[in-house]
């Protein structure tokens, strides 16, 4: 919490106005403080007296940041293919800029049962110099207290100066676990990186319902942590690379008592391929008018071995799992073809699915915003269009 240094104020309320938590009074002509403050700083920023101090603090405060180093990515499985996911790739390839912008080197961390297939000749590709992998059994899947407990030793014996998450179901839950352990700083979902010229990793992201662009840096403490979307960054391929060097790691796993522990994993009707990695995607909006459709559209993309996909309104209505979600707080995907039948394309919707390469739109309004940015408009009724494709296919 800040303090006000009662003799400089003038009472002026800059500060007052500058606080985004409303946690600034001015009685008396002085400024008052509540316990609202989260010591953020804005105020002080603007203060013209120079009447309001932040008490320093040393919680996670990186001593010497020369020791910090490298770019590392958490990298992540996909356990029904064995090899890793899109987006560890993704995360590779953009600490591959990163480290070249900033003369540093990229280090990939994976946590798993056994060596995904084609592990070597992927790294290769993104020009990662080397890998700190940890293998057992219980690292098949992800456990949190597992996964962050040998992520946080890891971190704290080699201190890469930045660590990139995979913005998923369990890098969203790793990220936060990891920042707090370590008293660090870490943005979610970032939509852009980038380095200053001081080494800081500048971390951009939407804010206030995507009005503005926020690039936050973390610039007393070390590393720098940040989650990256599957399909918001993309796969390059690295120049001349030497092949990655291997660190099979051990002492970083330990089989504690846990307080939780996974007991079973239960199967569910497989049926939805992962929207963010299918190259295929077909998406059901509420145009498609019910579940019975919903199902319909959900038959047609099983036979063409693509991904079902839905907008909030469909998850809304419970036709859909949210896990299908596209869009702004659903999934971001950029497969080679994307369908929609019955969307709108209202904006939380595109920003997910612009990434797509080909984009065909089903919809009975010729005024339908999604027909302006598709590549193919079939106008007409979802249910109907969707049945002549099943019949076509079959
Ligand atoms: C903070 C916030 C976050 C959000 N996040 C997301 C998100 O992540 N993903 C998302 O999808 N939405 C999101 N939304 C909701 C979004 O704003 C839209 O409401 C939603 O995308 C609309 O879904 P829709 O296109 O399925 O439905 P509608 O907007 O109802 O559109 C239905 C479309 O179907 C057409 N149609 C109707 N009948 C037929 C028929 N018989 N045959 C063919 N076409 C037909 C209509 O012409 C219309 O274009 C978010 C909203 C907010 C405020």
């Amino acid at each position: 919490m800040i303090t006000i240094n009662e003799k400089k104020c003038s009472g002026c309320g800059i500060c007052k106005s500058a606080c985004l938590f409303g946690a600034i009074e001015v009685r008396d002509k002085k400024a008052v403080v509540s316990e609202a403050c989260t010591g953020c700083g804005a105020c002080a920023e603007k203060c013209p007296c120079k009447a309001i101090e932040i008490p320093e603090t040393n919680v996670g405060k990186a001593e010497d940041f020369d020791t910090y180093k490298d770019v590392w990515a958490v990298l992540e499985m996909d356990l029904s293919r064995g090899q890793l996911k899109k987006v560890s790739l993704e995360l590779l390839s953009e600490a591959r800029r990163l480290a070249d912008l900033s003369g540093q080197k990229v280090g990939a961390v994976l946590l798993a049962d056994e060596m995904p297939k084609g592990f070597e000749e992927n790294l290769s590709y993104v020009g990662c110099d080397y890998a700190h992998v940890v293998l057992d059994e219980q690292l098949k899947r992800y456990h949190t207290l597992d996964f962050s407990n040998c992520v946080v030793r890891m971190v704290e014996k080699y201190k890469p100066a930045v660590v990139l998450f995979p913005a998923t179901e369990n890098g969203r839950d790793l990220a936060p676990r990891v920042s707090c352990a370590l008293q660090t700083g870490l943005t979610a979902d970032c939509t852009a990186l980038d380095m200053d010229e001081k080494g800081n990793l500048v971390q951009i992201r939407p804010t206030y319902g995507g009005n503005i662009m926020a690039s936050i840096i973390t610039p007393n403490h070390r590393p720098q942590l940040a989650s990256v979307r599957p399909n918001v960054l993309s796969i390059e391929q690295a120049g001349q690379k030497d092949k990655p060097m291997i660190f099979l790691e051990s002492g970083m796993f330990t089989h504690e008592e846990k307080d939780c522990r996974l007991l079973k994993v239960s199967g569910r009707e497989n049926v939805f391929q992962d929207v963010a990695e299918s190259s295929v995607v077909v998406v059901a909006g509420y145009g498609v008018g019910s579940k019975e459709n919903f199902e319909k559209v959900k038959r047609l993309a099983l036979k063409m071995n693509a991904a079902i996909g839905a907008t909030r309104k469909v998850v809304d209505e419970g036709w859909a799992p949210f896990e299908v979600q596209v869009g702004q707080t659903g999934k971001t995907i950029a497969p080679d073809v994307y369908i929609s039948f019955g969307v709108s394309g209202a904006l939380q919707h595109t920003i997910g699915m612009q990434k797509a390469k080909f984009k065909i739109a089903v919809n009975n309004d010729p005024a339908a915003a999604i027909f302006k940015m598709c590549d193919a408009a079939i106008l007409g009724d979802a249910g109907e269009i969707a049945d002549a494709l099943l019949q076509e296919i079959s």
